[in-house]
């Protein structure tokens, strides 16, 4: 979850001093990044996925899954170098594991990235994720389990832990969360205690109750009458909020697990257009991967963890969120501001002041600065966020361009000095230099006193500092600085200009969160091929944010995109690749059906111009930009009129993917598996999107419903968090009797036919 300096991080009080110093030389080193990298060109499409797990302590006597926080050590161990064993099993596996923010998780990359022109690479992703929970566990006892639940059910509940914990540390002051779930990395509890210290009070994320027959819509956890800290009277001052589960803590959020996908474009202008045109997609894919429909042991009226996280991080202050302080709090929270400033906040009150004057004025702006001179403002969300602005497209198609000024129209806060600074140089037009100019409206949030000083010239740890603690659901990768004297072969073999993509909740089994990733990918690359229009105003894919947090949004909701009739795309041109066309391609025979109706790769040159009648449109079109109100079923699966994302991603494969391997027919077995493994990926995301399977959130928010245990008040015990946790491990594993509801007939008969596979591991390294 971001850059690991080593030393002694200063505390918020002490390190506030230095924040307009990590500001100024991160933006030198950013300029030095854009000076050294910016006309660099033709890097290699690499991708790559992150996948987060949290190792889960299963005790079948006693019918209890807790998290494991003692297990941590083999972190270190698959990292050391001189523990030969543990090390060697990463490299020869391809894998490589990093720290993430609980002792409980652990984190896990493919150690080489992915390449994106080879049908083969797409294939080995499903392989490497099993390679990673193998090389896991093999480091582990087998009762404990390295498992992809993107959040823990019982998290902040009485006794969640292994080892047993109390939630009395002064890092997070959680009433629920003990210190001890935090990585023991000193980086961590120090960026948990200056959230809260920046803040001025305790994180506080409500999430509404899921109202269920016998539910009391009260959060009888809070307890009442702790007295360890002064932060314990905060629920009661206003913190949690009533019908909600009330959460108080960064690890509640940063606890949570997600599946990232990261690609390379080939230069800056590539980057900056992928990363716009994904940006619709984010709210999209957050609906169809949830995953997350309990929390703090409520089942919750909403499915995924987006929000969850966003709060726990919120570091700003009552003022920066425009709110009044709870009795007896500052206004400016932590900030660095002169004593007479805060005394007179103190005076007023609150955010409005006295006689009706707003201590913020419309435009979001305060005359209130800190001591060292920053002015301070409103700020309308969180670090962890859903992006700001679109970056232009205007240096990639420079003919046409898509972008309007008018698409980046939410109040979206900079700082002006960055702004000014950056487009005086000749590398940052105004929409690069207002992006990193809002994202240098936030504070540093760690640092770390033994790299206060840094050579520009050669690191670019402060940029990182607040480029890696902006959390939005895209993020825009710069490449780093390199030596000057690095060979061009040398350099060329660095990361460049990258695109994450960050939304994604993590899944159950590695084919999923395989599927996924691939799909990500694909959709990257179909963007990059056939450059459709994607843009829509920034408040529209914000709109589809919250939408995207309901229950069962996926099937129930329609949201904001581009109209499907204004993409910019040929649409005739990709009747005839639906899913049926691996079929078509892989069994010889079907591919010349008739005389005259010659299938080239699949395509039928007769083919009806149509692309399936299931659906009738019925849409909600907001004039001006060309946005409609569209359910996700057609959107990835196409309606009578307009083909869905999957057929073109589907005719990418055909005419592209495939051309470096094969031409015209599928001619080996080896290849026709490879295609119906990735027919079953694309049929993952089609099912999920249509609703003939249900998304993981639905999946265990049912397992709850129909558990005997299972009161019909919305929570969760102890056993029903065993049980849906040793379900859930019965996806992962894929056994045989689970799969049918949890992936449709087709899919899972797939898994257990032809797709059955066992990843070598004997021969190989694993063990
Ligand atoms: N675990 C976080 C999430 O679920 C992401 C942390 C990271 O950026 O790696 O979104
Ligand atoms: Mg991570």
């Amino acid at each position: 979850m971001g850059l690991l300096s080593l030393g002694t991080p200063l505390d918020w009080h002490e390190s506030k001093q230095y924040n307009e110093h990590v500001r100024e030389n991160g933006i030198i080193q950013l300029i030095n990044i854009f000076k050294q990298h910016g006309s660099r060109q033709n890097d290699v499409f690499y991708w790559g996925d992150e996948v987060e797990y949290m190792l889960v302590d299963m005790d079948d006597a006693s019918k209890t899954a807790k998290l494991s926080i003692d297990k941590d050590y083999i972190l270190s161990d698959l990292n050391d170098p001189e523990k030969p064993k543990s090390y060697q099993k990463c490299v020869a596996n391809n894998i490589s594991f990093h720290p993430e923010y609980g002792r409980y998780m652990i984190e896990a990359t493919p150690l080489r990235p992915y390449h994106g022109d080879r049908i083969r690479d797409y294939l080995s992703v499903e392989e490497n994720m099993a390679r990673r929970r193998l090389v896991s566990q093999s480091e582990l006892p087998s009762h404990i389990k390295p498992l992809t639940l993107t959040a823990f059910p019982r998290m902040g509940c009485p006794e969640f832990t292994s080892p047993a914990t109390k939630p009395i540390g002064p890092a997070s002051q959680s009433l629920f969360l003990p210190d001890e779930i935090i990585n023991r990395h000193v980086r961590f509890p120090t960026l948990t205690a200056n959230i809260r210290k920046r803040r001025g009070s305790k994180v506080a994320i409500n999430l509404p109750i899921y109202p269920d027959r016998n539910t009391k819509l009260l959060d009888d956890s809070i307890p009442r009458d702790r007295d360890l800290f002064p932060s314990d009277r905060e629920p009661s001052l206003g913190a949690a909020r009533p019908g909600h589960v009330y959460m108080d803590s960064m690890g509640f959020g940063m606890g949570s697990s997600c599946l990232q996908v990261t690609v390379q474009a080939k230069d800056i202008d590539e980057a900056r257009f992928l990363y716009d045109s994904l940006a619709a997609w984010t709210p999209i894919l957050l609906a169809l991967s949830a995953a997350a429909p309990v929390f703090k042991g409520y089942l919750v009226n909403q499915d995924v963890r987006w929000n969850v996280i966003s709060g726990a991080v919120d570091d700003r202050t009552f003022l920066e969120r425009d709110v009044d302080p709870y009795p007896g709090y500052d206004l400016v929270g932590g900030l660095d501001v002169p004593e007479e400033v805060r005394d007179h906040m103190r005076l007023l009150g609150g955010v409005r002041g006295v006689n009706g004057d707003r201590v913020i004025n419309k435009n979001g702006d305060t005359k209130v600065y800190t001591n060292q001179g920053r002015p301070l403002q409103k700020i309308p969300k969180s670090r962890y966020d859903s992006i700001d602005n679109y970056l232009g497209d205007t240096t990639y198609s420079k003919k046409k361009p898509y972008f309007k000024d008018e698409y980046n129209d939410i109040n979206s806060p900079i700082n002006k000095k960055v702004y000014d600074q950056l487009v005086n140089t000749p590398y940052f037009d105004d929409k690069l230099a207002t992006h990193f100019a809002h994202l240098f409206i936030r504070d540093p949030l760690v640092i770390f006193s033994e790299r206060l000083d840094q050579d520009n010239e050669l690191s670019n740890d402060h940029f990182e500092n607040l480029q890696s603690t902006n959390w939005q659901t895209l993020r825009f990768k710069p490449p780093a600085l390199y030596p000057k004297d690095l060979s061009e072969e040398a350099l060329a073999e660095t990361p460049g200009w990258r695109v994450e993509f960050r939304p994604l909740e993590i899944q159950l089994s590695d084919f999923e969160n395989a599927a996924y990733s691939v799909f990500i990918t694909l959709l990257s690359r179909v963007i990059l091929k056939y450059s459709p229009d994607f843009y829509i105003p920034i408040s529209k894919i914000d709109e589809n944010m919250a939408t995207a947090h309901k229950v069962d949004a996926v099937l129930k909701d329609k949201f904001w995109f581009k109209s499907f009739d204004s993409w910019n795309l040929d649409l005739s041109e990709f009747v005839g690749y639906d899913l049926s066309w691996f079929d078509r391609f892989i069994n010889h025979g079907n591919d010349d059906l008739a005389a005259d109706e010659v299938y080239v790769k699949g395509y039928s040159e007769r083919a009806v111009r149509r692309f399936s009648n299931d659906f009738e449109p019925a849409y909600e079109t907001c004039q001006g930009f060309n946005e409609s109100k569209v359910p996700i079923r057609e959107l990835i699966n196409g309606n009578s009129s307009f083909p869905g994302i999957l057929r073109i991603i589907i005719k990418y494969i055909a005419t592209d993917l495939l051309s470096a391997e094969t031409n015209h027919h599928c001619s080996t077995k080896e290849l026709a598996l490879k295609m119906l493994r990735l027919q079953s990926y694309l049929r993952l995301i089609s099912y999920r999107a249509s609703g003939k399977i249900p998304t993981t959130a639905h999946w265990l928010r049912e397992q709850v419903l129909k558990h005997p245990e299972y009161k019909r008040d919305s929570k969760i015990s102890s056993r029903i968090n065993y049980d849906i946790i040793k379900e859930s491990t019965r996806v992962s594993q894929l056994e045989p009797d689970i799969l049918e509801e949890f992936f449709g007939s087709t899919i899972s008969e797939y898994l257990m036919g032809t797709g059955a596979k066992e990843y070598d591991m004997a021969n190989g390294v694993a063990h």
